[in-house]
């Protein structure tokens, strides 16, 4: 379990990805960005701090969030569906979007300090209230825990397995390798944000010099057997362009697989981007379409509730296998992992169960 940061705010751990550079200057190496922070520093998420030439990380077992969700909202379509995920948030991010759908919780530089209304979770109150509630996994998202809130995380998703419950994190991959080797042997399943395919995107949007970190997480994620789900959020202007949804959906096809899960959603208008219209309907549609024809076998779109295209069909015979509305699970019918109709595998993890409804817990 992390220990106490000695001399560091109140509820504060050491960060275990730091690097002494001497004379009291660290190096955080949670993320790509690779922060040096002299001391009384604090890295780009502002979660992070120097106390004393040590690396601490602020607000250990301090949420923001907390819920019993669908899977399906993380959004996973082929893991475990119809199963309950106990989700949790807490602040900050490494990223600086300019159209973040959780803005009040996820920007970086905010101090922490900022939010005296944090509720107080140790991960063995998380894990218990997760099997209390019939939680078939632990989701950890809203802001971007899992690189942020590293020392809590890795806490409870220890625990969390041992409850026998599996592991989730709802990411924007923008992790360093250090972070993939510690999280990766933890985490069942991900669904890392792949906002764009272009590093212009990237520095613009998103504050990040390049998009390769979050190429290299997905990759080394599947590598080492978590089971990832992509996310493209289509944005009218900024990543819609035809070409662009066909690089991704080539490099996914290539270097992922091309039964890997992409969910294109639509965009509505948020926080520094109020002023670009949602995505159009025709627009979601080219990128399901390029998307089949790189060869992708499960496209889905996302943020559309009652489109067909949020259902499960067999990519070789068309038939219906998992029917959703939004987030819920109307129907499943898989035949021992299996197209009943063709006999395809369908990549499925787990057990499928319908299942409707979700209920918030703060
Ligand atoms: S996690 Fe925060 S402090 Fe660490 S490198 Fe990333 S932005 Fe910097």
């Amino acid at each position: 379990m992390a220990r106490s940061c000695p001399g560091g705010p109140p509820s504060s751990v050491e960060a275990g990805l730091s690097e002494d550079l001497g004379g009291g200057r660290v190096r955080c190496l949670a993320c790509p960005r690779r922060c040096v922070l002299p001391p009384g520093g604090r890295g780009f998420c502002g979660t992070k701090v120097n106390v004393g030439g040590r690396l601490c990380e602020l607000n250990y077992s301090k949420v923001s969030s907390v819920a019993m969700d669908p899977i399906e909202k993380k959004p996973l379509f082929h893991f475990m569906p119809g199963s309950w995920a106990y989700s949790v948030g807490t602040v900050g991010c490494n990223l600086a979007c300019r159209h973040c759908q959780n803005w009040e919780i996820s920007q970086p530089g905010v101090p922490p300090e900022r939010f005296p209304w944090l509720r107080d979770l140790t991960p063995e109150e998380a894990v218990e209230q997760a099997v209390e509630l019939g939680a078939s996994s632990v989701a950890y998202t809203y802001n971007e825990p899992t690189v942020v809130s590293m020392e809590w995380v890795v806490d409870t998703a220890r625990l969390a397995r041992e409850a026998g419950l599996k592991n989730v994190s709802v990411t924007n991959g923008y992790w360093s390798p250090e972070a993939v080797d510690r999280l990766a042997p933890l985490l069942d399943a991900a669904n890392v944000d792949v906002k764009a395919f272009s590093d212009e995107f990237y520095g613009k949007v998103a504050a990040a010099p390049s998009m390769r970190p979050v190429l290299d997480t997905v990759v080394s994620l599947v590598d080492r057997g978590v089971h990832v789900e992509l996310t493209y959020l289509v944005i009218p202007g900024l990543n819609d362009g035809e070409e662009e949804i066909r690089a991704f959906s080539r490099w996914v096809a290539d270097e992922v697989g091309d039964d890997t899960p992409v969910h294109f959603s639509r965009f509505h208008p948020e926080f520094k981007m109020r002023g670009v219209p949602p995505t159009p309907a025709e627009t979601l549609e080219m990128a399901h379409e390029v998307a089949r024809s790189e060869g992708l076998n499960f496209v889905y779109l996302g943020n559309v509730p009652g489109d067909p295209r949020e259902s499960t069909y067999c990519p070789s015979c068309g038939t219906p296998l998992i029917r959703r509305f939004g987030f819920d699970v109307l129907d499943c019918r898989l035949s021992g992992g299996r197209c009943p109709s063709c006999g395809r595998e369908i990549p499925i993890v787990g057990p499928c169960r319908s299942r409707t409804g979700f209920y918030d817990l703060m």
